[in-house]
């Protein structure tokens, strides 16, 4: 028996639709380049739960005729390109002709649209392949569309959108993006008919930048310096755009865009080119901002690779990378030398690699803003190495109180009576002698592993105290939705959290141990965390969560390199670290001690 059937038209365009819409910030990225593609100047975005009930938008372009309008829903009908040869010169976003075919295939579509020419302008509602209602209506010049129930009658795909936030959040990046590439338009969104934002058209893309972040973001930009003017010289190749001084770090990639001929797309190789010129820059695990646009040779770039045009291929991606790689570190190193050179005079400078921050005295590290350990009170000595007498100083190490844990693992060499405390080597290494040879011990690595074991078994609600001066933290209006779907765990934590406008929320109160400074720093770094787990299963995501959480407040609790302790405190430290289920390694997987052996040690002096 014949086995092979043809799909319906309905069918085959609802299964084509998945390969471009697979979410609504898919569906607002076709509507803004078509509403681009018509040459508007105002572009207004209006949103309803999401953007999963509502799409909306209304630019002032071209518009389209009674009959474009009806066309405009067939699969392949474009007016942008006529055959295959003109896409390596398309100047248009669209081209495939394929949009709004897929986004009418899986909601309800409502159009109004009037050019210039004509005297009145048409009304079209579309729904499941075909018309549903059409008629004459008085609109201004542009295009009116509106995009319902998204997935109405794709159960599956629906069942697969990410939690509201997540969908925001996209929505939101896509949103910044086309802000930033077409600074000549004045875009306006609202969301439950609230206006989010309100960015009139500006000069200069530095003024687009300060209109979505801040003053105080904008202060830490760099122009990117073009390498291709240096004597390797890509004709093909233009760069431009801005990235951040070595002052500024986020915890997420989310504020690094890069355009392609002035489309946004997502390049994982890009990213990493523009990282690795950060390197020994950055603290690890922290990224910078970076608004880059590439100028590229038509013919050298492939927009057509992708259903959703998200991403390009270059023909020769390695040169692209490190051109990247090179404006970057160029652009950074010349910034030292700007600032360096204006404070002190006549110094030669290491200028071969982007290590150079390395070398400079401690007033010249890149110092990341948020900075604060609240124990103990520093004493920054020339002292190399610590060696300590009889005399023993009162402790303000906070002890480790006893909590009737099971232990696994206990180190019996270091039980008391068991070790000679020799002293502090570095500020930052306690040497002991054992029986067995020499221990060293990294002072912060067992602090951070015995304050997070001590944090994580604390199930009971841990009571904050209520700040003086409340930590006000400037949020995006999503992700103030992601932080607070988490506040009760805060709140359980002793961090109280409330959000007071659109855009911002307060700390208001503060766990044991923490500091305003560091509270905002836990919850920023929270924030990225949740976005890029919370499509774990819900158990393993608040185990997970509340690892993270308990680790970062070990660590940013913990006494640290560098600190000065008093005998008294080492003994202390000692015997909490025994108490630990894994006091071998810190909560970063690093060790927190390494025993060299009486043998060895022996051994290298050839005594034996
Ligand atoms: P493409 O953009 O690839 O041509 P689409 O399905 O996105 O395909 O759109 C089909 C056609 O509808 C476009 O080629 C254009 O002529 C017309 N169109 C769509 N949106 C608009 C708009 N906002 N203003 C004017 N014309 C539009
Ligand atoms: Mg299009």
């Amino acid at each position: 028996m014949n086995k092979i059937k043809l799909l319906t038209p309905d069918q085959a365009q609802k299964i084509a639709a998945g390969e471009v819409i697979e979410r609504p910030a898919n569906i607002v990225k076709e509507l803004l380049e078509n509403a681009i593609d018509a040459q508007a100047t105002s572009i207004t975005l209006f949103f309803e739960k999401y953007g999963k009930q509502l799409i909306h938008i209304i630019d002032n372009g071209c518009g389209m005729t009674q009959e474009d309008a009806r066309m405009c829903f067939l699969p392949h009908a474009t007016s942008k390109i006529t055959s295959i040869d003109e896409l390596t010169n398309i100047t248009s976003f669209g081209f495939r002709g394929e949009a709004l075919a897929s986004i009418a295939a899986i909601s309800k579509v409502e159009l109004t649209t009037k050019t210039a020419e004509a005297t009145t302008g048409i009304h079209i509602k579309y729904a499941e392949g075909t018309i549903t209602q059409e008629m004459p209506v008085a609109s201004n010049v542009g295009t009116d569309i509106k995009i319902l129930d998204v997935f109405y009658n794709v159960p599956v795909r629906k069942k697969f959108l990410k939690q509201d936030e997540t969908e925001w959040n996209q929505i939101l990046s896509l949103f910044y993006a086309f802000c930033l590439s077409h600074q000549e338009i004045a875009f306006k969104l609202y969301h439950n008919s609230k206006l989010l934002f309100n960015f009139p058209s500006t000069q200069t893309l530095k003024d687009r930048i300060t209109q979505i972040w801040d003053y105080n973001f904008t202060q830490q930009l760099l122009p990117l310096i073009n390498s291709a003017n240096t004597k390797d010289t890509l004709p093909w190749l233009q760069l431009n755009g801005f990235i951040t001084n070595h002052h500024f770090w986020r915890y997420g990639k989310n504020n690094i865009f890069f355009f392609v001929n002035n489309r946004w797309i997502k390049n994982q190789n890009l990213t990493k080119a523009l990282l690795k010129g950060y390197l020994n820059v950055l603290p690890p695990g922290k990224f910078p901002a970076g608004i880059i646009f590439l100028t590229i040779d038509k013919t050298l770039v492939d927009i057509n690779c992708h259903p959703k045009k998200e991403e390009v291929r270059f023909t020769k991606p390695a040169t692209v990378d490190i051109a990247i790689f090179n404006a970057v570190k160029k652009t950074l190193e010349n910034q030292v030398i700007t600032t360096f050179s204006s404070s002190t005079r006549n110094k030669e400078l290491p200028l071969n690699t982007a290590n150079s921050f390395l070398n400079f005295s401690s007033d010249q590290m890149p110092s990341p803003p948020l900075n604060d350990f609240p124990l103990p009170t520093l004493s920054k000595q020339p002292q190399v190495f610590n060696v300590y007498t009889s005399v023993e100083i009162p402790p303000h190490i906070t002890s480790y109180q006893e909590d009737n844990v099971s232990r696994q693992t206990s180190p019996q060499f270091l039980e008391e009576g068991s070790y000679i405390l020799i002293g502090q080597l570095f500020n930052t290494y306690i040497l002991l002698e054992t029986k067995q040879g020499l221990v060293l011990l990294d002072q912060h690595a067992a602090h951070e592993r015995i304050l997070y074991e001590k944090f994580l078994k604390n199930f009971e609600k841990k009571e904050g105290t209520q700040l003086l001066f409340p930590e006000v933290i400037t949020l995006t209006s999503g992700q103030i939705l992601t932080i607070l779907k988490e506040q009760t765990f805060f709140n359980n934590q002793g961090i109280e959290l409330e959000q007071i406008g659109q855009q911002e929320i307060v700390i208001k109160t503060a766990p044991p141990y923490l500091n305003n400074t560091s509270l905002k720093e836990l919850i920023l770094d929270s924030l990225n965390f949740i976005e890029e787990n919370e499509h774990l299963d819900k158990e393993l995501f608040r185990k997970k969560l509340n690892e993270h959480v308990h680790s970062h407040m070990a660590c940013k609790a913990a006494i640290k390199a560098g600190d000065v302790l008093t005998p008294t405190q080492i003994h202390q430290l000692i015997k909490d670290l025994q108490k630990t289920d894994k006091c071998f390694i810190c909560i970063h997987g690093r060790p927190t001690m390494w025993n060299i052996s009486k043998d060895d040690i022996e051994k290298n002096f050839r005594r034996r």
